[in-house]
């Protein structure tokens, strides 16, 4: 698909618009640019924090959005458990942020005799906790999670994410996830096309990760845009699967792209 015939461009957001509380070079020019001509959204697969928040980070950093133009892998677990669970008794094992979001997203969470488990990401582990989780699965209680990224890059160093918890339980109960929701899979491709209102052709997904963010874009038959600002350089592109359709320095080279090809139609 060639830039200018997108009609809703994607963005991941860690290593794509900003990294830590920076946003990356002429990310606003180049987001200001975008909502001028179509819809812009941000995708992430950190489940840690609720919609309010990310909308609010980007106001601090200029960028004017909506709750509507988030997604996150908490909403995409969300709306998978409304479509195919709905009303079942769920547990929530994450940030009280995850619980709001799945409370005020229509989930009916409870603190005891789960029916499901949702599995997100979460800092103040503890050792009890995690016992008791593996126990409930362990006897047959099933799981879904937000997402199955392996860590997740800090300063000086990495934290474990989602997807170490995932292989944790797995070793201790031998019962994979129902579903894991986040980038690439399923239940975020659905939601974020469903979200943004038109067909996946017709979108564009701009992210740092080949793992999640491209590979995203190409099962959901999207176009894929990488950036190199953050997790994947433009060697481990080359050697990935199927190589990106676009790469780019960064999101404000990826703006000068996209803005020469509009102007010539
Ligand atoms: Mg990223």
């Amino acid at each position: 698909m060639n830039l200018e015939c997108v009609q809703c461009f994607m963005f991941d957001l860690d290593g794509t618009v900003w990294l830590s509380d920076t946003l990356l070079p002429r990310a606003k020019e180049t987001l200001d640019f975008l909502r001028a001509r179509g819809k812009v959204m941000y995708l992430t697969n950190n489940a840690s924090v609720s919609r309010e928040k990310y909308v609010e980070k980007l106001a601090r950093l200029s960028i004017p959005a909506s709750v509507y133009d988030v997604y996150t892998s908490a909403t995409a677990a969300i709306d998978y458990i409304n479509a195919n669970m709905k009303g079942a008794r769920v547990y929530v094992f994450g940030t009280t942020d995850l619980v709001q979001e799945a409370r005020d997203g229509g989930v009916n969470v409870c603190e005891k005799e789960p029916e499901l488990i949702l599995l997100g990401f979460k800092t103040d582990l503890n050792f009890n906790d995690l016992s008791a989780l593996c126990t409930a699965i362990r006897n047959g209680v099933p799981y879904v999670a937000t997402h199955a990224d392996p860590f997740c890059p800090v300063e000086g160093g990495i934290i474990p994410d989602a997807g170490a918890f995932i292989s944790l339980i797995q070793t201790a109960t031998g019962k994979k996830p129902l579903a894991v929701c986040g980038k690439p899979y399923e239940p975020m491709l659905a939601g974020a096309v469903k979200a943004c209102g038109t067909e996946a052709k017709y979108c564009a997904m701009v992210g740092d990760r080949l793992s999640t963010d491209m590979e995203f874009a190409m099962r959901g038959g999207m176009t894929s845009v990488l950036v190199l600002t953050g997790d994947a350089t433009k060697a481990d592109a080359e050697k990935y699967r199927r190589a990106p359709d676009y790469v780019f320095n960064d999101i404000g080279e990826f703006g000068d792209a996209v803005k020469s090809r509009c102007r010539k139609i």
